[in-house]
């Protein structure tokens, strides 16, 4: 009789992860486009159509649909089942592994990772939506439930993960001119910081800086780097600009820069007062582009499996 608590708990542990895993993907698709969380309901991002009820169910909806949108044919986003997966497996983990208040508040770090990483991969930002509030509630997390954290380590990580970063930029774009972290890196890192402390954040910069050139390498061996992408319409409509494929490029230009100053989240270190306009198109690149390979998911991998796997990180690491 004993088994059944145990085993109820981990099946709920795999549907909440599952149904947050869902909710996750969704959130990094709306938050750019600006569309409410909320309304409207569940559609199909091809034909636009309200989806049934059941084909929001995680996991089960995809494969049972075999990933394809009912009413028009049109292939679902492999990352739906994905997230629902991956989420469904940290929260299991989790669950097994830390005192539950714990095992929350790691979780909804990983779920902000995971939307963070989504939305940099698709759009090159890292939204401020997410890391913002993550830094006063990673602190408040980390000084209540997570003990191995606490809030002194939570406070310096804050410091030194939004600092170092910075400064990582500054100098890069001192010497080399042009820009290497975007300033979405530096709070992705603040919030990194604030859930799992300094050494979280040495340990996020070191592997992530590690997968980030693996991954860097690939790209520039096996794949194409992907043009810039265009401004996500949450930031075009806030800069009051046209997309950036209109015809008048100074426009854009001028459009991007003021989505830079009023969000923050692209490339404010590539603003180069000296020289607004000699070269106009140079100029689009560098600030549409936070880095020229999105770093922020390499950084998030490197945090989401320290937060999964501190204890043993830890114990390993005092032994050497
Ligand atoms: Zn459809």
């Amino acid at each position: 009789m004993e088994q059944v608590p145990a085993i109820f708990g981990d099946v709920a542990a795999l549907a909440l992860g599952a149904c947050v895993g869902s909710f996750a993907v969704t959130v990094a698709y709306r938050l750019p486009r600006d569309i409410s969380i909320a309304t409207p309901r569940s559609f199909c991002e091809s034909c636009e159509r309200p989806v049934p009820w059941w084909a929001n169910i995680p996991i089960f909806a995809y494969l049972a649909s075999r990933g394809r949108c009912l009413m028009c044919g049109a292939p679902i986003s492999a990352r739906h089942l994905g997230g629902e997966l991956a989420l469904a497996l940290a929260a299991l983990y989790l669950y097994a592994n830390f005192p539950l208040g714990d095992a929350i508040a790691r979780f909804v770090f990983i779920t902000a990772l995971f939307i963070s990483s989504l939305v940099d991969y698709d759009w090159r930002l890292i939204p401020n939506l997410i890391t913002f509030p993550g830094v006063p509630v990673g602190f408040v997390l980390a000084a209540m439930f997570m003990p191995e954290v606490g809030w002194k380590n939570s406070l310096i990580g804050i410091t030194l993960g939004g600092g170092v970063l910075f400064l990582t930029g500054f100098l890069y774009q001192m010497v080399r001119g042009q820009e290497g972290v975007g300033l979405g890196d530096v709070f992705l890192l603040a919030m990194v910081g604030a859930f799992i402390g300094w050494q979280g954040v040495l340990f996020t910069l070191f592997f992530g800086a590690l997968l980030g050139s693996v991954g860097g390498l690939a790209v520039g061996l096996f794949g194409t780097p992907r043009d810039a992408p265009e401004l996500p319409p949450s930031m075009r409509e806030a800069a009051g600009a046209p997309a950036p494929a209109a015809s008048s490029v100074a426009g854009a230009q001028a459009g991007a820069a003021t989505a830079v100053a009023q969000t923050d989240a692209a490339a404010a270190f590539s603003i180069d007062p000296q020289a607004p306009d000699s070269a106009a198109a140079e100029s689009e690149e560098h600030t549409l582009l936070a880095t020229a390979v999105p770093f922020g998911p390499f950084l998030s991998a490197a945090a989401g499996f320290y937060t999964l796997f501190q204890p043993q990180l830890t114990s390993w690491y005092l032994s050497r």
